[in-house]
């Protein structure tokens, strides 16, 4: 046996500020439920004994400043502004200061969502993936190195649909800071260079339609922005 049978799938790649090379995504992990204002309007009380995941094909990952199409099978598509971890070392099983340092930067994502199908899923206890797992929803910008954006402390996130502010919180209000999510996350996955990390929204998601434009952003990080198009 020799080849494919047909093209390996193409690697997404994100912008690095300050490096010509690109850094390229292997696996895409997201926290559910860090902000206890989130978890309140999604009507649920917060789980502070451990963070939880769902995760998104990197196949998902979909540049800034693009459009997009309205995707299918939802009525009710949600933008969730979130600062990005971007791995950049082999971690396993790390206490929080070996996870901070296998931390190679940060960038603004946006986690879009199928709200009323990941609202449906969970109500009858079935997994997320139809509402998390959207093509094209793990939107992202260039990633600053961690050494420049300096430490997670109160930064500003925020979000403005059309120019309207809807999300506008501060990296402070995470519940799981980013050294005790990787490190947790470590105890469950070898963690490796590629893999980014969505940490989690603040209050005040909505939806979007046709026309619409997002943009957001987080103190010290390159801003993102997001056109929904029509649906096919
Ligand atoms: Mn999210």
């Amino acid at each position: 046996m020799s080849g494919l049978l047909f093209s390996a799938p193409e690697v997404r790649t994100v912008p690095v500020k300050g490096e010509e090379a690109a850094y390229p995504v292997h696996r895409v992990f997201c926290v559910g439920r860090n902000y206890a204002a989130h978890a309140a309007e999604m009507g649920v009380e917060v789980d502070r004994e451990a963070p939880f995941y769902f995760t998104k094909s990197a196949s998902a990952i979909q540049p800034t400043g693009t459009t997009i199409a309205y995707p299918p099978g939802t009525g009710n598509f949600h933008y969730e502004m979130e600062l990005v971890i971007a791995i950049g070392k082999p971690v396993f099983r790390a206490g929080p200061e070996e996870a901070a340092a296998a931390i190679y930067g940060y960038a603004c994502g946006l986690d879009m969502t199928r709200r009323d199908i990941q609202l449906a899923e969970r109500a009858r206890q079935r997994p997320w993936d139809l509402g998390k797992d959207v093509e094209q929803s793990a939107v992202i910008a260039a990633i600053t190195k961690a050494g420049e954006f300096g430490p997670v402390a109160s930064q500003r996130i925020h979000l403005a649909v059309n120019g309207e502010t809807k999300q506008d919180a501060h990296l402070s209000d995470l519940i799981w800071r980013v050294e005790e999510i990787v490190s947790h996350l470590s105890g469950f996955y070898h963690l490796a260079p590629g893999d980014l990390i969505y940490t989690g929204t603040p209050a005040g998601v909505g939806a979007v339609v046709a026309g619409d434009r997002i943009e957001g952003g987080i103190d010290g990080l390159d801003p993102i922005s997001l056109t929904i198009g029509e649906a096919e």
